[in-house]
């Protein structure tokens, strides 16, 4: 009898820590492990607001896959379908022909996508923050504003370039909005004529409170500390609409902007809705207390993509980093138990509190209903996420930023030009060129 054959979807939280646990578990030769993900890394998405605020070096905040892998087949590459009466999955590289790969047993990890609304302007203009691309460009970005800032001679403009408006009170709000104000508030001070009360940034939610993943007091906490640094908080507002960069709110406010992030709620990604299998209201897969897809044989689904339920408080599990990681240790387990024919055992985890880091030296914790704020609860943050990103490689490339960014000023200066890298040989051709 041949080795059974299983397929993972997805390269992040889920897919990789899956794969990591069946590399260390698995026997030689007990089964087959290929892993199918559009990046040929994993992005350890608690530390991208670091990336942007510039005390990150991008790449130590991914994994490559395949350093990692070794003896598994990792495919660069999207699953747009799955039959899982023939136990196919059919796998399309970027911009290449799709083909089946036959399984045994999947996982599906596909995670969460962005949830867009119909706002009127606002997918013209509106960038993400879930990829370390969305990292460099906004880096870049409010970095260019500043430039631009100092640089005009109109006020209108100034104050436009020098507003930067985030909708979305969950961790990537919230962290990207902290980490990039600490950013420019460091950089002004080498610009003459910006001073820090032009710049506003203003956070929008639609629900009354934020950080809803974390306690309730540590969302409420933090909303006093983002006041207290100026930042303009709206709880139970919309954006309702963008047109022409002109950002309205539901309270009757606007004001215009060059930037708006939009992190405002998460959908599970779409491969899970093409599937012929019962999901939940945010387009989340049922899932089993065992990780395995309700009801299907032989599909195990967990993280961001789907709804897990917590059997020791109730309800589903919130979707964080934290628990993703505890779910793909035990989804692995029981796989290879699966494979044994030995009991599986349900998922339990107590989660002991919530980290968030707000800029340098600053942070929000609540750990077992303790608050913990400013620098404690960022050096904690730092030391857990530390702990957790692995390999040894990445903990040390990590350590060093940091040990760098403690001797050395900020590393203010903008690449946006790492964008556009045609840009400056189409000039030297001439617009002629560009008409043929
Ligand atoms: C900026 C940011 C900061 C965060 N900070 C924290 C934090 O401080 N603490 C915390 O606990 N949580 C945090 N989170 C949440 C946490 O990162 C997620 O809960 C976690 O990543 C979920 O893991 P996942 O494997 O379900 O999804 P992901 O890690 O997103 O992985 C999904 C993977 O599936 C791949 N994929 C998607 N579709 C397909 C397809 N069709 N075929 C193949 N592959 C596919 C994707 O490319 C990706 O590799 C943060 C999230 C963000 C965005």
């Amino acid at each position: 009898v041949s080795a059974p054959k299983i397929l993972i979807v997805g390269g992040g939280y889920i897919g990789f820590y899956t794969a990591l646990a069946l590399k260390k578990r698995l026997r030689k030769g007990e089964a087959v492990v290929t892993l199918v993900s559009p990046d040929s890394y994993m992005t350890y998405q608690p530390f991208l607001p670091e990336a942007a605020a510039g005390t990150l070096e991008p790449r130590h905040v991914v994994i490559p896959l395949r350093n990692v892998l070794d003896k598994m087949t990792v495919l660069t590459a999207e699953v747009t379908g799955i039959d899982h009466d023939r136990k196919v999955a059919v796998v399309r590289p970027r911009k290449e022909d799709p083909y089946e790969v036959p399984y045994d047993e999947i996982v599906i990890g596909v995670g969460s996508v962005t949830r867009t609304l119909p706002v009127p302007g606002l997918q013209d203009f509106a960038v993400g923050f879930k990829t370390v691309g969305e990292a460099i460009y906004l880096r870049n970005h409010v970095l260019s504003r500043l430039d631009i800032a100092e640089s005009t001679r109109d006020p209108e403009r100034k104050k436009r370039a020098l507003t930067f408006g985030f909708v979305g009170g969950g961790y990537a709000g919230v962290e990207a909005l902290a980490e990039l104000q600490d950013l420019a508030s460091d950089a002004i001070k080498k610009y003459q004529h910006i001073s820090a009360g032009e710049l506003r940034w203003v956070l929008v939610e639609a629900a009354p409170a934020i950080l809803t993943e974390m306690a309730v007091a540590a969302g409420e906490y933090t909303v006093e500390i983002l006041r207290k640094r100026g930042i303009d908080v709206y709880l139970s507002t919309t954006v309702d609409s963008a047109e022409g960069g002109i950002v309205g709110l539901s309270n009757g406010e606007s004001f215009p902007t060059d930037t708006l992030v939009w992190t405002a709620g998460v959908k599970a990604d779409p491969l899970t809705t093409s599937l012929p299998w019962e999901t939940d209201d945010r387009d989340r897969l049922i899932a089993d207390e065992y990780l395995r897809v309700k009801g299907v044989e032989a599909a195990w689904t967990a993280g961001d993509c789907a709804a897990v339920p917590d059997v020791i408080k109730g309800g589903i599990c919130p979707p964080t980093a934290q628990h993703a990681l505890r779910q793909a240790k035990r989804l692995a387990k029981n796989l290879v138990a699966r494979v044994r024919g030995e009991d599986l055992k349900e998922f339990r985890y107590r989660n002991l509190g919530g980290l968030a880091s707000l800029g340098r030296h600053k942070g929000v914790a609540s750990i077992m209903g303790l608050r913990v704020r400013g620098l404690p609860a960022w050096f904690i943050a730092r030391t857990y996420h530390l702990m957790m990103i692995p390999t040894v490689g990445r903990k040390v490339r990590i350590a060093l930023d940091w040990t760098i960014a403690l001797f050395f000023k900020r590393d203010a200066v903008q690449l946006a030009s790492l964008q556009t890298p045609r840009e400056a040989i189409e000039e030297a051709w001439g617009p002629e060129s560009k008409d043929g």
